[in-house]
């Protein structure tokens, strides 16, 4: 059974093409900007099985079209890693396409067991800069760097997320930093930048939390221009989200 927060069908931002997304309870990080911070306590969800996933999806089935199927997001869905294999499983056994939406903070044998049945991973760089991820995520970004490597092995097609927040992580040196690390990555089919905002900060206050960027500027114009033309310099496709 895998813990479930909540479910979006027709999505149309967490991958390739119309999707039926899960967004799972539960994540190891903790980041300053997190627009679904009700997803991060580990405890809670709706305990859901394969079946009921399948189900659902094959519900919705003829709306996903050749290129569209299942997210996982959260959340964090490689905390569940274990519980999601046999979900996944059943899902491409009936040949869904699946997509896998993480912080790339977990590998371990049942997340490589996972990745066998995902088809592309959304894989979200918090920042290049290993202190500046701290203070964003909570910690650093060194498991990520390495899930992003092993990805690369294993030839997993994988689009780059990357949220442009003013004063955190749009430093100049870091995006050209984020760029040259990936640079020779055949494996990244495109770089998502994606504006920073404050949608969720509502829930920080309903979970009793402080929302610590409570006024930080959302992004210029000039400030996405610039992330963008640094980062076409280096990936094949750089879209702004
Ligand atoms: S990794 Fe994602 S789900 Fe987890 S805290 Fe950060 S933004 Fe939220």
């Amino acid at each position: 059974m895998i813990r479930v927060h909540s479910v979006e069908s027709l999505g149309t931002y967490d991958g390739p093409g119309i999707r039926l997304v899960y967004f799972l309870q539960g994540c190891n990080f903790k980041c300053l900007y997190c627009a679904n911070a009700d997803t991060i306590e580990l405890k809670g969800g709706k305990a859901t099985s394969a079946e009921e996933v399948l189900k659902m999806a094959e519900n919705q089935r003829p709306f996903f079209g050749k290129k569209g199927g299942i997210t996982f997001s959260g959340g964090e869905p490689l905390v569940q890693a274990k519980a999601l294999v046999p979900v996944l499983r059943t899902l491409k056994a009936q040949g869904f396409h699946i997509c896998l939406d993480t912080n790339g903070s977990v590998l371990n044998d049942d997340v490589k067991e996972a990745l066998e049945f995902v088809d592309i991973v959304l894989l979200d760089i918090k920042h290049m800069h290993p202190e500046w991820h701290r203070k964003i995520a909570g910690q650093g970004n060194e498991r990520t760097l390495e899930m992003a490597a092993y990805l690369q092995e294993i030839k997993m097609p994988v689009w780059l997320r990357y949220v442009l927040v003013p004063g955190y992580s749009n430093q100049t040196e870091a995006i050209h930093d984020l760029g040259k690390h990936f640079a020779a990555y055949e494996n990244i089919e495109k770089l998502e930048i994606q504006p920073y905002h404050e949608l969720g900060a509502h829930k920080y206050e309903h979970m009793g939390w402080t929302y610590q960027l409570k006024g930080n500027p959302v992004n210029t114009l000039e400030q996405l221009d610039e992330a963008y033309e640094i980062l076409s310099g280096y990936f094949k496709e750089v879209v702004v989200n």
